[in-house]
């Protein structure tokens, strides 16, 4: 460990926190983050050569696993042709055309370089062309870093947002409601509150910014009726849960359709990318064929557009999906016999490929308070045993874990055969 720990000594004097994001620190568990030199397949390598088993995975955009050979060669191809036009290029087309095959709500898209620039877009889109201001979320979902998605809950379920960091003016963040995800009565009390000036519901279809929360049976649906009733726009967060939690997204996997679909990393391959998309007549009110105004200078980038477009074309490989799934259904079963065998408080959410692990008695958690309220202490422990056993999970207790195509049987029991010495020690 000793270059991680050299690296981020040196880090922290040039760069804030030594990282360029913050969940990157290691703050939730404390410890020196490893700095990575390379990864592939199911493994990241730090800088002192040692190999994890990895399940971030990026964050979530390695459904194939690390350095897949077609991607890094399409990237390669691409960028011998040059890095960046500013005018159209062929491979946006077809990424669109793509993106339309998969996702059939999404009839018109839009590419944008992340996440956050997808959400932030489709938000903007949201409110010009309902014309209201207000907008919905969860708490406990994520969605970027912009302005008016920075806001958690007021004190009462239906006061308005307050800013969750310095630098969000009140004046912005009461404009965001804020409820509780997979509760309907909050979001139905809110309607009936202000639904006239609500332009948009923004949610994560499985929420995996609070551990792995999937939504219970009808929330989803519910959100598309209430919608429908007040003339508000359903937005689908896909930035985890699109390609992951099926080929189509979550709003294959719950048959749910939004207005509006956001989407990311996954999209790139590994690239910086994102794209929003949905109902065209919805769509063609942004710029330049309708008022509502969205730009990007490096937007549908011929590198990225072409990572993207090698990854997602590997995503029609016959069983990819059933195995991915049912290796993760091994994985978090596997923890969950440990756990008991060690009487350890604990469960398990999973929704395709995505999954989370509580410290907790809670039978099966379903909202925000539930996870917050988990052994912070325990989770600790287990995290840096399993680091040390050489399993890499994401260093907060609040994230989902991914799992890929290169997650097999093998990889899923090593991982296994870690948690038992861990969670013996627990
Ligand atoms: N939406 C969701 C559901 C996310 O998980 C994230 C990032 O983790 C974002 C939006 C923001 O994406 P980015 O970090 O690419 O800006």
């Amino acid at each position: 460990m000793q270059r991680s720990e050299q690296l981020f000594e040196r880090a922290q004097r040039s760069i804030p926190g030594g990282v360029n994001s913050p969940v990157r620190a290691f703050k939730a568990v404390g410890g020196t983050p490893r700095f990575i030199a390379k990864a592939d397949g199911p493994y990241i390598y730090d800088v002192d050569g040692k190999r994890y088993i990895d399940y971030v995975q990026s964050w979530g955009p390695m459904v194939l696993g690390h350095n897949n050979s077609r991607i890094r060669e399409a990237v390669i191809d691409a960028a011998a042709s040059g890095l960046s036009f500013g005018a159209p290029t062929e491979a946006e087309v077809f990424m669109a055309e793509k993106v339309r095959e998969l996702v059939p709500s999404m009839e018109m898209v839009r590419m944008v370089n992340s996440g956050t620039e997808a959400t932030m877009s489709a938000i903007r889109l949201a409110r010009g062309y309902t014309g209201k201001n207000k907008l919905v979320k969860f708490e406990g979902c994520y969605h970027g870093h912009a302005d008016s998605l920075l806001v958690k809950a007021g004190s009462g379920a239906l006061t308005l947002g307050v800013p969750s960091s310095p630098g969000v003016p009140d004046d912005v963040a009461k404009h965001t409601l804020t409820v509780e995800f997979n509760n309907l009565d909050s979001v139905k009390q809110i309607f009936a509150e202000c639904g006239d000036d609500i332009a948009c519901i923004i949610v994560e279809p499985v929420a995996g910014n609070m551990n792995c929360i999937p939504p219970v049976d009808g929330f989803l649906q519910g959100l598309r009726d209430i919608c429908d009733e007040h003339g508000a726009l359903l937005i689908f967060d896909e930035v985890m849960t699109g390609f992951r939690v099926s080929r189509g997204g979550a709003q294959e996997r719950y048959a749910i359709t939004p207005d509006l679909t956001c989407l990311g990393k996954v999209i790139g391959g590994g690239m910086p990318v994102g794209a929003f998309g949905g109902k065209k007549k919805i769509l063609t009110h942004i710029a330049p064929t309708g008022p509502v105004y969205q730009a990007g200078t490096l937007s549908g980038n011929p590198i990225a557009m072409a990572a993207g477009l090698a990854a997602l074309d590997q995503l029609a490989q016959p069983g990819l999906y059933d195995s991915i799934f049912a290796n993760t259904k091994a994985l978090v079963d596997g923890f969950q016999a440990i756990a008991n065998e060690n009487n350890i408080p604990f469960t398990t959410n999973h929704a395709g490929s995505m999954f989370g692990l509580f410290f907790t008695d809670v039978d099966k958690v379903v909202n925000y308070q539930q996870a917050i309220n988990c052994n912070q202490a325990q989770f600790k422990q287990f995290y840096h045993g399993m680091l040390d056993e050489g399993v890499y999970l994401a260093p907060a207790s609040y994230e989902a874990g991914f799992v890929s195509k290169l997650h097999d049987e093998a990889i899923v029991e090593a991982t296994l055969d870690a948690a038992r010495k861990v969670f013996a020690n627990l």
